[in-house]
């Protein structure tokens, strides 16, 4: 017998094929089960009333009992609209309809006690509302009020009638007949553990709420559900990758002694210790290692890849490095061969454009294993680059990388995947990371190196521009070097290219003595690398730049940050960029410039960078200001395809849920006890409904 909840959603009373139609297109509700588990987005609470003179426009909709007085078209032309004087026993206001006046004046009259439910606003001194929602005092509205499930919907869907009190009918209906085919997905026990509700409950409770209590509970609920599942799912396929993937052990520590001995340029911090610890335990042990390397921008992620190389190196097998931009390869590859050099082992560097004559030597050197080390862009994993035995895979900066192209890395070695490294100095919240890396381990990097000193950073308006000039010419004069940085979005991209050339010319004007560098993405390849270059050598002291220089780019001298129209970035972006400074020995200045118009939120990201220099905490802010699709770039937002838990306000059940997850998994790994029946029933018919999984790996 086919599921109940699979049926068409056509053959639900009050649809048929025409609205199925719509549904399947505007919400991608296509059968019973889809209509069952859309959830409302908010509840407005109809359970209390307010009297008209308690309400004013700071208060969200309200509620409210009373009679229309009077009812008449004000105004002409596009300011037409109907005005009803609304009163209670307190003092009267207005409701007010621009649109649909024909059918208002039809269907309210005056004289009738109604029940009036919208948000206040007040225009001179009188409070209206407008287009609230209005229907007579009926039963249901008398025993109390109710909470009102509130969907989610769109303007065609409205164009077309379809409007929340018909998706709650359809609901209702569902209910009626669907109630009884309504299974568990949860064992009892976890149930009964968690004081949770059955999912019967649940899903009744989700779309007619009885009160708030019984709401929060089937919130609770599903919630949990959702993340235990995708927890489960997670682990599981860590433990397959673990089980299938034999990695190579590599844990002769020759030449990392001897480096260690001879050559290490600094004392590691404490935090770096500890990363390399835990990547050599992986990578002595026979298994393949998927690991993420999280630290802060700054906090010394290069050595440590560099310790992980030789580990690799030094047992027989080559590493590659991958950056995801041309001048970050390039800096990689200097930075890492003046430590190859000394350790006499050969590294090479590969990008787009290396020449056609380079690439086949290069090419030759991999495949014979005469090459070590090679580090690259995106151009690293092109069909004709082979390895003659890839043992250590590390990725730069992994947010601008696809989860696809880390697999194709998998696949440079024949004989096994080679062990994965990925580095990334965007912090990720805990509670995301463990969502969205939840099949690799992660490694902490929670400590800058010794000495740095905090970076200042300040808010700074257009209009204080001089002042801002002079500041760095002093810092000029006592030898520092200074980014100034301009937006450049895709969507106004000739715009911000004006405004970027427009700000090089008043640069140059205000500092005529002063050399300078220009970098942005339109430029050609060799352009870029003689602009950096200069800069690099301390031949120019201020690079003028968007943001191509937001990743990775070390030059320690450099110790001013000045952004540009800073309340277009986001907060990480901004977060980012202030990284490049800092690096040095000399105090560093982080300076936002921005116009006087703020929006609210431009408002918080200016306050959350003049206030924290932690990378934690700006995501935190982040996450919260955007939710978490936002934060991580569409590349991996088809993961959070969350239909009821919200990654950044749920961190507490996704740990709960994880942790439980990981429980029963390490107990049962295959879900054979009859304690779990229900865990595995419910991925064995998610696997047969085709949800693919193939996107998370
Ligand atoms: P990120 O983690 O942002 O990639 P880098 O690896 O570029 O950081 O390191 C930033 C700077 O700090 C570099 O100039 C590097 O040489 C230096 N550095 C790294 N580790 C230490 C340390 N333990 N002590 C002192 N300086 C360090
Ligand atoms: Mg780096």
């Amino acid at each position: 017998m086919p599921d109940f909840f699979e049926s068409s959603i056509e053959f639900l009373k009050g649809v048929g094929p025409q609205r199925a139609a719509l549904l399947q297109k505007e919400l991608h509700i296509s059968t019973f089960g889809d209509l069952l588990t859309y959830y409302p987005f908010r509840y407005d609470d109809r359970t209390t009333f307010y009297k008209v003179n308690e309400v004013n426009e700071e208060l969200p909709s309200v509620q409210l009992q009373g009679k229309i007085l009077r009812l008449g078209i004000a105004g002409g032309g596009r300011k037409k609209r109907l005005v009803g004087t609304f009163r209670d026993d307190t003092g009267d206001l207005d409701l007010v309809w621009f649109q649909g006046i024909k059918w208002t004046l039809e269907k309210i009259k005056p004289g009738v006690e109604y029940i009036v439910f919208g948000k206040p606003n007040r225009y001179g001194s009188r409070i209206s509302i407008a287009h609230p929602e209005i229907e007579p005092v009926s039963e249901k509205s008398e025993r109390g009020g109710y909470l009102q499930p509130v969907y989610p919907l769109t303007e065609i869907l409205r164009s077309k009638y379809f409007d929340n009190k018909v998706l709650g009918k359809l609901q209702a209906q569902l209910q009626l007949i669907g109630a009884r085919h309504i299974t568990e997905t949860l064992p009892q026990w976890l149930i009964e553990k968690l004081k949770m509700v059955s999912r019967m409950e649940a899903l009744s409770q989700i779309h007619f709420p009885a009160d708030w209590e019984k709401l929060k509970a089937a919130q609770y609920r599903l919630k949990f559900e959702e993340l235990f599942y995708l927890q489960i799912q997670l682990i599981r396929m860590k433990l397959v990758r673990q089980q299938k993937s034999i990695g190579f052990m590599l844990s002769d520590t020759s030449l990392l002694t001897k480096f260690y001995k001879e050559h290490l340029p600094f004392e590691l911090t404490d935090a770096q210790k500890k990363v390399i610890r835990e990547i050599y335990t992986d990578m002595k042990a026979g298994q393949q290692m998927n690991r993420l390397l999280q630290g802060d921008v700054g906090s010394g992620k290069t050595i440590v890849a560099f310790i992980s190389i030789l580990i690799a190196v030094g047992s027989g097998f080559q590493a590659a490095l991958m950056a995801p931009t041309e001048i970050l390869a390039q800096q990689h590859y200097t930075n890492l061969k003046k430590h190859a050099d000394k350790m006499g082992i050969t590294i090479a560097l590969l990008s787009g454009s290396t020449k056609k004559a380079v690439r086949k030597t290069l090419h030759e050197e991999l495949t014979s294993g005469r090459l070590n080390i090679l580090i690259g862009t995106h151009a690293l994993i092109e069909e004709e680059v082979k390895f003659h035995q890839l043992g250590l895979a590390i990725i730069d900066e992994q947010h601008r990388f696809g989860v696809s192209q880390r697999s194709k890395l998998w696949q440079k070695n024949e004989k096994g995947y080679p062990h994965v490294l990925v580095m990334t100095a965007t912090p990720i919240p805990r509670t995301l990371a463990m969502t969205l890396y939840g099949d690799l381990d992660i490694s902490v990097i929670d400590e800058l190196p010794k000495g740095r000193k905090p970076i200042k950073t300040t808010h700074r308006y257009d209009s204080h521009r001089l002042q801002l000039n002079q500041f760095l010419r002093e810092q000029i004069k006592e030898g520092r070097q200074i980014y100034i940085v301009y937006p450049l979005i895709e969507e106004s991209e000739k715009l911000d290219l004006k405004h970027l050339m427009d700000g090089y010319e008043s640069i140059s004007r205000a500092f005529p003595d002063v050399p300078l560098s220009i970098l942005h993405g339109k430029m050609k390849a060799e352009a870029k690398d003689f602009e950096m270059d200069r800069f690099i050598r301390n031949e120019t002291k201020i690079m003028v730049a968007t943001t191509v220089i937001e990743v990775g780019v070390d030059v320690p001298n450099a110790s001013v940050m000045v952004i540009e129209s800073a309340e277009r970035f986001g907060l990480s972006q901004l977060h980012q960029l202030r990284g490049r400074v800092g690096r040095g020995a000399s105090q560093s200045y982080c300076i936002l410039v921005s116009s006087y118009k703020l929006s609210k939120e431009s408002k918080v990201r200016m306050e959350t960078m003049v206030k924290t220099n932690n990378g934690f905490d700006i995501a935190e802010t982040d996450l919260r200001l955007r939710g978490p699709g936002d934060l991580l770039g569409t590349q991996q937002s088809g993961l959070l395809d969350l239909s009821i838990a919200d990654l950044s306000k749920d961190g507490k059940i996704i740990k709960l849920a994880r942790e439980i997850a990981l429980r029963i998994l390490d107990q049962d790994p295959e879900l054979k006890k009859g304690s779990n029946l229900e865990i595995k029933k419910h991925l064995e018919s998610k696997r047969k409904k085709g949800i693919s999984w193939s996107k998370v790996s």
